[in-house]
């Protein structure tokens, strides 16, 4: 839609093929329906939060930036705001609002809308003749054609990687998609019963088959159905491949080494007296953990605290420092946020978004080989590079 409405803008001829009934119905989910359209950071960060090559993005960032983005909407009407971690919203908290700012931009620009109309197969009539579009209402021609049918997550908003085909077709190489942004899937399931349970300011690290740490951060972590969600699992799933086997340790007291988190283990015994093993569970962790602590200890949860071993209290240390699982696997596209992989940006000018291949060929948004962490940061990707293909198309 930022494409359509810029190229129009410039008094090009447009025609919107889009096979759903309304436009934007992936725009309307993001944010839980609030839509975070950007992230209020400069643009070094937003390229910093964009893989794999995120600097692919700076012409892009720099043409039509954050800030830019920002002010096109307030100039239409739709006030913005920021919340934590820079994330932006519209004041009203409604993705309707973004949505049908671009249709009024659409609107404005004279540009034609054909819903229903799903592209089945795009043709280049060499030389440089434009291209023939076929779709389920009959074929068009064009003399230029931006690909942005988005990834392939959440298929029933009608993003189901249909342009990756036509793109390979017509010369680019596409880097295998994968789901991002996604619940893990963990080979133990002992975390079952603390299903729903979401864990602040705990450390998720990541391994590889060969012990290398390809993701540490700290933040929250939700146990979830098959393995673990949340923020950090869902940032952790950008660093994990289908198919491979990673190891996965979670730290539950990342604030504390393991001696202090020792010597708080003695300060905890001295003043529970005559209690049992299962209360000084309950000190340290949250209710529903302790069945999965107790499993992995092998320490019986009757003992009385007094009789607890300097080794059984290392043994409590070790697996609430590093709590291991191993990752076999992601949930799948309906659950995914964003893809990973998509068209090769190295075939892609970044200054114009026109291919390095098909001479009046564009991309915008995340047909690209490219995805960034929750922030609002693929949003900005799609809004800066279709206002750079409708720019230059
Ligand atoms: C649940 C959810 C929440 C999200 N929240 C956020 C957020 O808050 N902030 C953020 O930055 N990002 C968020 N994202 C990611 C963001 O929505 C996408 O990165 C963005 O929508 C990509 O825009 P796009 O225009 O490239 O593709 P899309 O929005 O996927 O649009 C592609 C369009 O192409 C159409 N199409 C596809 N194939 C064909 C065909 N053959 N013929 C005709 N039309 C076709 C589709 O119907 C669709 O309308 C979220 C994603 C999901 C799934």
């Amino acid at each position: 839609m930022m494409a359509a409405g810029t190229a129009g803008n410039r008094g090009r001829k447009v025609l919107i093929l889009e096979r759903n009934r309304v436009l934007g119905r992936k725009l309307l989910l993001t944010g839980k329906g609030r839509c975070n359209l950007t992230n209020y950071t400069d643009i070094d960060n937003h390229v910093a939060n964009l893989f794999p090559q995120g600097r692919f993005l700076y012409s892009a960032l720099f043409s039509f930036s954050p800030e830019d983005l920002i002010n096109w909407l307030e100039d239409r009407g739709v006030p913005t705001k920021i919340e934590r971690g820079g994330r932006v919203f519209p004041a009203s908290n409604d993705s309707h609002d973004v949505r049908n700012c671009l249709l009024n931009y659409l609107k404005e620009n004279r540009v034609e809308l054909r819903p229903l109309s799903r592209v089945l197969e795009i043709e280049n009539l060499e030389p440089t003749c434009g291209f023939q579009i076929k779709t389920n209402q009959g074929e068009i021609s064009a003399e230029r054609v931006i690909l942005a049918t988005g990834g392939c997550s959440y298929p029933q908003t009608g993003s189901s990687g249909d342009g990756w085909g036509w793109a390979r077709q017509l010369g680019h190489r596409i880097v295998e998609p994968e789901p991002g942004l996604v619940p893990l899937i963990t080979r133990e399931k002992d975390l079952e019963p603390a299903r729903g349970l979401l864990l602040k300011n705990v450390e998720l690290t990541v391994q590889d088959r060969n012990n290398r740490r390809v993701f540490s951060e700290q933040g929250e972590l939700e146990i979830g159905e098959d393995g673990l969600a949340g923020p950090l699992a869902l940032r952790a799933s950008l660093f994990i491949q289908r198919g491979r086997e990673y190891s996965l340790l979670i730290d539950l007291k990342p604030a504390v080494d393991r001696k202090k988190l020792d010597r708080r283990l003695q300060r905890e015994i001295e003043e529970l007296g005559h209690e049992n093993l299962i209360k000084l569970w309950e000190k340290l962790l949250p209710r529903m953990l302790i069945g999965p602590l107790v499993k992995r200890t092998g320490l019986d949860p009757e003992l009385p605290v007094q009789q607890l071993t300097r080794e059984q209290r290392g043994v409590m240390v070790k697996n609430i420092k590093n709590f291991g699982l191993t990752v076999i696997g992601k949930k799948d596209w309906s659950e995914a946020i964003i893809t990973m992989g998509g068209v090769d940006c190295r075939e892609i000018d970044p200054a114009t978004m026109e291919s390095k291949i098909v001479p009046g060929l564009f991309f915008a948004g995340e047909i690209i080989d490219l995805h960034g962490f929750t922030g609002g940061y693929n949003l900005q990707a799609a809004f800066s590079t279709g206002f750079l293909a409708g720019s230059n198309c």
